[in-house]
């Protein structure tokens, strides 16, 4: 959020209280106090300031962990002034992060005749802003080579209106065109009859959305890898493939095996994905990898000082705290590939629980069953006869403390409203049987109900789509 000035005159103290002598001072709101107070009057005014906020673990809503490990927070805790950056002050952590990427990179399939380069990040946005931008640069070195006059028109990027917001983003910070192909009913992810239309001698590349948001659904990378190669085939102007697997890319490897969807493809060329969605760590961390370095433009590298040498860099940030990096280690020893595994798995197993017992209520048609993501998102059915809404029934389940978004699907399908549910590591069954009985609770509530606030036609978005 950007914020602006405050004005507000009512209420514009906070005013600490638990009996000690700094009670009777008051504390301004915008401004800094002139005085300081006392760690722990400080330490509760701020804890309570955040006491009517969500609850992270019922929030249904988020892709990101809401739970670690007591060790973990630990270590995390413990290495908050580690900064990432600095290299030479801290080589052990560098090692770490280097250490995660060839994990990651293994567990992609980057091949062993080729080079393959990555780094941490805060989060997939950074990661896509990393591999979009290595895309731009080497097609325009390809494109110059080829004689294209580039300045015709704008280069473009390719992907299904599925997108999630930080491709938008890249393309409005780098002057790019967003080429959407429109997802449809029949392809609940990028419709591979058209991609290639959109396709020309200025497309940067094509993404690939492992795990589209809205609905969990995998675009079917290896089909789309069969069009590019055919395609590439019969033009000089080549175009490759980038993955965005923010959420499946530490999934998919666990629970489908045998997906083929990553380096395996000789035309994906890089990838993204947050270690603070399915790699189960805490939010910022992010991780993007090249299959090649050929496809890492110099340019985009810069060197920071290492132990007395020099070390290659890729970012957009400079200094931020290691803590998350060292947690994401942490899983990965801690947990090891059998160990994501059966996470990983029980949390499909109550997805594909909740998508059940769900449409057993009769009331809704499921649009993702858990199957792939482990996501179930569901509409009211079209003979559906009640007053209320999604929205109604999401209004019903906060008051007992879930947060469950309803909105609209992306462009092309935004007339459809959905409600998703976003099951993670720490969501047991036991979370899931609660659930679903206040669900049925708030059902019967609203059917009884005099009074519901949202029109029946009313598309808008509600709640944390993310
Ligand atoms: C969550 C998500 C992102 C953004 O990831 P952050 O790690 O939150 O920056 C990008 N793409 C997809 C498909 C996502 O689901």
């Amino acid at each position: 959020m950007l914020y602006g000035k405050e004005n507000r005159e009512e209420a514009d103290y906070l005013e600490p209280i638990f009996g000690s002598k700094d009670e009777k001072m008051d504390l301004p709101k915008y401004k800094l106090n002139k005085e300081s107070i006392e760690p722990r009057i400080a330490y509760q005014l701020v804890k309570d300031e955040m006491l009517d906020e969500g609850n992270a673990r019922l929030n249904l809503a988020t892709f990101c962990q809401t739970y670690m490990e007591p060790e973990a927070v630990e270590l995390m805790s413990q290495t908050l002034e580690k900064n990432v950056i600095d290299k030479s002050e801290y080589p052990r952590t560098a090692e770490i992060e280097n250490r995660c990427v060839n994990m990651i990179a293994d567990l992609w399939h980057a091949g062993n005749d080729e080079k393959f380069m990555g780094t941490s990040t805060i989060g997939s946005s950074e990661a896509s802003m990393l591999g979009g931008m290595a895309m731009k640069f080497s097609w325009r070195k390809r494109a110059e080579k080829l004689g294209l006059d580039m300045h015709a028109q704008k280069p473009n990027l390719v992907i299904s209106s599925g997108y999630q917001v930080c491709w938008e983003k890249f393309c409005v910070y780098w002057d790019i065109e967003m080429r959407e192909v429109p997802m449809d009913q029949d392809h609940m992810s990028i419709n591979l009859d058209k991609v290639m239309d959109y396709v020309d001698e200025y497309t940067i590349g094509i993404v690939g959305i492992l795990g589209i948001t809205y609905t969990g659904r995998y675009d079917d990378i290896q089909a789309l890898n069969d069009l590019v190669e055919q395609y590439n085939q019969t033009t000089d102007y080549k175009v490759f493939i980038h993955v965005d697997a923010a959420s499946g890319g530490f999934y998919a490897p666990f629970v489908e095996p045998n997906l083929i969807w990553d380096f395996q493809l000789n035309n994906v060329i890089s990838i993204n994905a947050s270690g603070h969605k399915y790699g189960l760590v805490y939010p910022g961390v992010g991780w993007v990898i090249w299959r090649d370095q050929q496809y890492l433009p110099e340019e985009l590298i810069f060197k920071v000082s290492y132990l007395g040498g020099e070390m290659p860099t890729m970012a957009i940030n400079f200094s931020h705290s290691a803590a998350q990096l060292i947690g994401q280690y942490y899983n990965f020893i801690r947990y090891g590939f059998e160990g994501y595994q059966a996470i990983h798995q029980r949390t499909h197993d109550i997805a594909v629980y909740l998508a059940k017992a769900i449409e057993e209520t009769g009331l809704f048609e499921i649009i993702n069953d858990g199957s792939q993501l482990p996501l179930v998102c569901y509409k009211l059915k079209a003979d559906f006869d009640k007053e209320w809404t999604l929205y109604d029934l999401s209004d019903r389940l906060l008051m007992k403390g879930w947060q469950v978004p309803a909105y609209p699907l992306p462009k092309n399908l935004d007339q459809t409203v959905i409600q998703r549910i976003v099951v993670r590591g720490d969501f047991g069954m036991n979370m899931a049987a609660d659930y679903i009985q206040d669900m049925q609770q708030a059902i019967a509530d609203l059917n009884q109900a005099h009074l519901v606030y949202h029109e029946k036609t009313e598309v808008k978005k509600y709640g944390f789509t993310h």
